[in-house]
């Protein structure tokens, strides 16, 4: 893209979020990359090194230690990140009164250590774990002292079952409550920005197009095409955490006269 129209097409992105009534951000693991957590299906993704049946909920249940040793690699690539210039620019945008709510994909817990309130996490965290048996809940430092004292899988204290982690693995479905949020944002918006994500993973992909059938504009900023850029009233190829942070520096300048 080149410079001048880079520029121009971020104002028209700034202009058309300080003129929208209601505005909800969809994130993607792509927002994160800037981070140091890689995303699934990027230039660099997960899925060029690691077989993504890993993640199935097959999987899992039939190799619940080989699971875990691959989960403890993400939950600590994930404590160990710090929120970027995106995360950041988007906890400013909620700050300023510009943005209702962020509805992301991702497990890491980026957008909450940016700063952001509303935050509806369509495919569950890495902070907890849940024991398959009672259903007691645990946060990742209790269960990483499990793990220490009695090995993989983790065991629950209170009634010996296995702990699972707290995120939506493949072939399970979504949690009820999020997705009812979800798409209730999404048709309430009139403006929609989706961020770092390929748009290949249902349901999500569908949020999008339940804004648009709605009549909500639908902005798509992502370094690549996506599955849905034929949606797109805008779209941005660039890298989030430079692209981002100027949008909602010309949002504040925009608020700031008027
Ligand atoms: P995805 O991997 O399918 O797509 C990410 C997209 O972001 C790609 O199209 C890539 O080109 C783009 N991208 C990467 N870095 C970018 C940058 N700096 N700026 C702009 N665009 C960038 O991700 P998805 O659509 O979120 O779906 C993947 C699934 O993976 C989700 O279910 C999510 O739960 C999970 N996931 C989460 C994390 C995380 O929590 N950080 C990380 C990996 C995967
Ligand atoms: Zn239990």
């Amino acid at each position: 893209m080149e410079d001048a129209e880079l520029e121009g097409k971020i104002m028209e992105v700034a202009r058309m979020i300080v003129n929208a009534r209601r505005v909800a951000a969809l994130t993607g693991a792509g927002i994160s990359t800037e981070s140091g957590i890689p995303d699934f299906r990027g230039p660099a993704g997960l899925w060029k090194r690691v077989d993504p049946s890993i993640a199935t909920i097959d999987y899992f249940l039939e190799n619940p230690d080989k699971y875990w040793e691959f989960h403890i690699g993400l939950v600590s690539s994930a404590m160990a990140a710090r929120p970027n210039a995106a995360h950041i620019a988007l906890a400013e945008l909620e700050s300023i009164g510009r943005l209702d709510c962020v509805i992301t994909q991702n497990i890491d817990g980026l957008h909450q250590k940016a700063g952001n309130k509303n935050v509806i996490e369509l495919h569950g965290t890495l902070a907890t774990d849940r024991c398959m048996g009672c259903g007691k809940r645990y946060s990742w430092e209790e269960v990483n002292k499990i793990i220490k004292d009695g090995g993989l899988p983790p065991r629950c204290p209170a009634c010996g079952s296995i702990i699972r982690p707290d995120v939506v693995l493949f072939n399970e479905q979504l949690p009820a409550g999020a997705l009812n949020k979800a798409f209730r944002c999404s048709m309430e918006c009139d403006l929609m920005l989706v961020l770092g994500s390929s748009l290949t993973v249902m349901p999500a992909a569908y949020l999008p197009e339940t804004a648009k059938s709605h009549g909500a504009k639908v902005i798509i900023l992502n370094m690549e095409p996506t599955a849905m850029d034929y949606i797109a009233d805008v779209i941005i190829f660039g890298k989030l955490g430079e692209v981002l942070p100027k949008i909602v520096s010309y949002v504040r300048k925009m608020v700031s006269k008027s």
